[in-house]
């Protein structure tokens, strides 16, 4: 019997662009909305009616800004979503949204759509780094946001942090992290800023404009996170994840195991039977039905993929689940690098699993290379 799959859906529609935002999104394109809401309806279609109607177990709207949608817009691909595949009844079904844009129409919308997750792009509690970062929201906007999302009867509810922006220390975080579980809650994602290349940040970062904490500096804040986070009841199950009540995200908990998923809409990816398909980053290329990007892992580059991402896991990487998916051992396939990372302390080998130390966590990048196919 199949597992069921996950369902990614990009919403690829912003207000405006925050400074280091390097996704594929469309400030000024409002316009697009009912075109590229039907363009998604009819590529869910298409998909089902190639590959049946496969059951699903979690659905994530992902953007971009989910919540810049129309009236109606969501409400109808979620229905297309659900009459064409079998969406499980305890499936999870995320919604990403910003705290700028959320209103009680909206939520209203989501909630009898069958939404029962929403994460909102939080960002910091501080006003200057939200300005820094070109946020269109502020830290009240925030606690309006999760108080109205709770008033719409969500209780599962996730805040997006950034952590090692320009100038941070760890008291400025903590005081963010403080302000964040003033709302309880279930679930937090704290991310560490990356320079991406064609964002207003890389330019000023390379101007020179920008200092960043140095290394230590921010290691030092996501640990501390961490510390502090756990000391609050959030478990951490994933490099920059962490909930209370094991409220963890199965969607991207999936993704990081390996399951299946499917995915729709500009610049989504999916991943099914080892075929890795990628739709047009661009919206055009999108609504003018670009044809996406079929790639074939061969098992090397499966495998690799698999342990990876399991890497990022506390819980680390299922050495049966392994087995099911690849068809050979992880132990046998790699005795030397597996042997040297354990007696280096960045793995650990307990209970059937490969699991990341808490120096791993800090070099794994580095540790995967004695991986790499
Ligand atoms: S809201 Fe999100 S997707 Fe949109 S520009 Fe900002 S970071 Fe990028």
């Amino acid at each position: 019997m199949m597992r069921p799959v996950g369902i990614y859906i990009h919403l690829p529609f912003c207000e405006r662009k925050c400074a280091y935002c390097d996704f594929p999104s469309f400030p000024g394109q409002l316009q697009h909305r009912a075109e590229y809401t039907k363009k998604v309806m009819a590529e869910i279609g298409e998909r089902a009616d190639r590959l049946g109607s496969l059951q699903v177990d979690t659905v994530f709207l992902g953007g971009g800004t989910p919540s810049m949608m129309e009236k109606g817009q969501i409400a109808a691909i979620l229905r297309q979503v659900r009459s064409r595949f079998e969406v499980l009844p305890d499936a999870e079904i995320s919604c990403e949204t910003n705290p700028g844009s959320l209103s009680e129409g909206f939520l209203e919308e989501l909630k009898g759509a069958g939404v029962n997750r929403l994460s909102l792009g939080a960002q910091s509690a501080h006003a200057d780094e939200l300005e820094l970062l070109k946020r269109v929201h502020t830290w009240e906007q925030v606690v309006a946001s999760v108080q109205m999302a709770r008033l719409a009867g969500f209780d599962n509810i996730n805040l997006d942090l950034m952590s090692a922006l320009p100038r941070q220390t760890w008291e400025k975080m903590r005081v963010t992290l403080k302000a964040a579980l003033e709302l309880a809650p279930s679930h937090l994602s704290v991310y560490s800023l990356i320079i991406e290349e064609g964002t207003p940040f890389f330019a000023r970062y390379e101007n020179g404009e920008m200092v960043l904490p140095d290394d230590e500096t921010e290691r030092a804040i996501y640990w501390n996170t961490v510390r502090f986070l756990e000391q609050a009841g959030y478990a951490q199950y994933e490099l920059s994840n962490f909930a209370r009540d094991g409220k963890v995200c199965r969607h991207n908990l999936n993704t990081w195991r390996y399951h299946d998923y499917l995915g729709f809409g500009a610049s989504a990816a999916g991943l099914y039977l080892g075929v890795r398909r990628k739709n047009p980053d661009d919206l055009f290329d999108y609504l003018q039905g670009v044809a996406p990007a079929v790639d074939i892992l061969s098992p090397a580059d499966a495998r690799f993929e698999q342990l990876m991402l399991a890497l990022r896991l506390v819980e680390g990487l299922s050495l049966d689940a392994f087995v099911r998916r690849q068809g050979i051992s992880a132990l046998k396939l790699w005795p030397e690098a597996i042997k040297a990372h354990i007696q280096g302390g960045l793995l650990t080998l307990t209970g059937g699993r490969l699991k990341p130390s808490r120096l791993g966590f800090d070099l794994m990048d580095r540790a995967l290379l004695d991986f790499l196919p």
